[in-house]
């Protein structure tokens, strides 16, 4: 039973929709590891190319084995050139770019493995007996410098197997039953480790990922914490800078949430913590868009790039949606919330990201002072 658990538990990673949706966080990782292992391989191969064709512009001896070969140096190196030049893209913003990443990945192993077939042909072709090492290294360091779905290794693994064999049957002379026994046991050893290796990668990022969440997120609503909100504040404050951006900043507070707690118990208080958390979380606009819980029962919100009409559009929705929730658990008190909206332009010359949240604080106290199930909202920026 556990062994068809496992079966389907890697079907799911076979499934494309699933598997992006899943390993979202897996993906963001691998690309960034595709980034440096990727890249550097690719630079490898250019160099590596390069210098064959240098070797054989040199001999100048052109025999019809050295042409097609020169062909297949020229094609590596713009397709190597090509994937170089979307790594150094990605590489800007790996977070939102990472989709591309994987698109690389796939496209650029099919291209490699059909260089790798090619020139298997082109050696084979003009030599009596069978080689096939292009092919085996390649096969052998696809899973190693690129993070792909086991699926399309599977595909790719086989079928570039398939044609090698062809090779050996149409062109090997001497040897052909050994070389093809040989190569068989070869191709079930490397698609069997091959994805071992992927698994156990998934597998590390997957830890990984676990590890970053108790490091950074709130136990009982989910969202951020401080202290990830602190590691964060100048990296927000520097890109707000240099795109020239507004930022702004939200706190929002549970209104008399001490009654809450006291009329019902900390668990129903823990439990609108909960659900307000994933309110706030949902009325996400944009990808850049965080939330922290930033004390007991106040929450952050920092925006790039928003401006303090879209976050007051975000700031109804949440209270739209809590209203609802109220009716829905016909609650009594109904639970309100209280926001502070500073909004600005971050300069080198003006303040910085913590005058933003003292600013918000205090915007949050003039709601409470009006009265409480309000905003307060700056006017910097209009
Ligand atoms: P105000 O409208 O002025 O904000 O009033 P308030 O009652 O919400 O504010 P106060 O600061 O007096 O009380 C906050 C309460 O939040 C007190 C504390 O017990 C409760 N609280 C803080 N963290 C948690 C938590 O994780 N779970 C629960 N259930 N309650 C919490
Ligand atoms: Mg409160
Ligand atoms: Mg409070």
């Amino acid at each position: 039973m556990s062994g068809t658990k496992q079966l389907s538990e890697k079907l799911l990673i076979i499934k494309q929709s699933d598997f992006n949706e899943k390993y979202k966080d897996v993906l963001k990782i691998a690309s960034r590891d595709g980034i440096i292992l990727g890249g550097r391989a690719v630079c490898t191969i250019i160099a590596f190319e390069i210098m064959l064709i240098i070797f054989t512009i040199i001999q100048n001896n052109w025999t019809e084995k050295k042409l097609y070969c020169f062909i297949g140096y020229i094609y590596l190196i713009l397709i190597s050139t090509a994937a170089l030049l979307t790594i150094r893209y990605v590489k800007e913003n790996v977070d939102s770019r990472y989709k591309i990443m994987s698109i690389l990945n796939s496209s650029y192993d099919i291209a490699l493995m059909l260089w790798a077939i090619y020139m298997t042909y082109i050696e084979n072709k003009y030599s009596p007996s069978f080689s096939a090492i292009i092919f085996i290294t390649v096969l052998v360091i696809l899973p190693v410098v690129s993070f792909i779905r086991p699926i399309e290794y599977i595909a790719l693994h086989l079928s570039g197997c398939i044609c090698v064999l062809v090779i050996i049957q149409r062109l090997t002379e001497y040897g052909k039953f050994g070389n093809t026994v040989n190569f068989c046991v070869f191709m079930i050893i490397s698609l069997i480790s091959g994805l071992e290796f992927l698994e156990m990668r998934l597998r590390s990022y997957t830890r990984q990922i676990q590890l970053i969440n108790i490091a950074e997120r709130d136990e009982l609503s989910g969202l951020y914490n401080r202290k990830k909100l602190n590691n964060i504040s100048a990296d927000v404050w520097n890109k707000c800078v240099s795109n020239n951006s507004t930022l702004t900043c939200v706190l929002c507070d549970i209104d008399d949430f001490k009654k809450i707690n006291d009329k019902y118990g900390h668990i129903s208080g823990d439990y609108w913590i909960k659900s307000i958390s994933e309110i706030v979380m949902k009325s996400a606009t944009k990808e850049s868009d965080m939330f922290f819980r930033y004390g007991g029962e106040e929450f952050m919100m920092v925006l790039p790039g928003q401006s303090s009409a879209q976050a007051c559009a975000i700031v109804e929705n949440v209270q739209t949606k809590l209203a609802s929730l109220c009716k829905e658990k016909g609650s009594e008190p109904v639970v309100t919330l209280s926001f502070g909206i500073y909004s600005g332009k971050p300069s080198q010359q003006n303040s910085n990201i913590d005058k933003f949240y003292s600013n918000a604080d205090a915007l949050l106290y003039k709601a409470k002072r009006n009265g409480k199930n309000c905003y307060c909202v700056n006017d910097m920026t209009k």
